[in-house]
């Protein structure tokens, strides 16, 4: 679906001059989001460019720049992470799947489709709340960004554990 927050009038463009015009739209899109991550449908996303004709089409570059919400990986809170994307695509009004362009209808250039594209591939697949979250006390669960937790945090030898198991029934025989 297409979006008016998004949309440039390209007629002056192609008829007029072959100047390149700098641009600025600011606006919000739903459906973009990968897994763990997404930008939020009311998450304003911005993108500065530049149009340029193209024969035939107009060539759209610039800088998209956005904020994705997901689930901390390591202690669950929120994790927002600033997201920008660099874009160069061409807009074609006869646009194939083959060409790899987007389409327009000669007048007006829609960038809803290329900026969620574009967004998409810069979510993180492992969101953090910040890159140096400790996460959550593996024992008893609470959140180590809070402090500690009072729990034995001392590492633990996976090769003792067969003796403390043969410990364990030592001590179980002697009971
Ligand atoms: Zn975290
Ligand atoms: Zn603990």
């Amino acid at each position: 679906m297409g979006s008016k927050d998004f949309s440039l009038s390209v007629f002056k463009l192609l008829r007029e001059s072959g100047t390149p015009v700098s641009f600025h739209r600011e606006g919000t899109s739903s459906e973009i989001f990968i897994r763990f991550s997404r930008v939020e449908s009311d998450q304003m996303i911005e993108i500065d460019g530049v149009l340029e004709s193209a024969h035939p089409g107009v060539l759209v570059s610039g800088t998209i720049r956005s904020v994705s919400h997901g689930e901390c990986a390591r202690c669950l809170d929120d994790a927002f992470n600033v997201i920008t994307a660099e874009v160069r695509e061409l807009f074609e009004v006869d646009a194939t799947e083959e060409s790899g362009s987007y389409s327009f209808d000669g007048e007006v250039i829609d960038l809803t489709e290329m900026i969620k594209d574009a967004l998409v591939l810069e979510l993180p697949l492992v969101p953090l709340c910040s890159p140096d979250c400790p996460g959550l006390c593996p024992t008893c669960g609470s959140s180590l960004k809070e402090g500690p937790c009072g729990c034995d945090r001392s590492p633990r030898d996976e090769r003792w554990a067969v003796l403390d198991e043969l410990d364990e029934a030592v001590q179980r025989k002697g009971e």
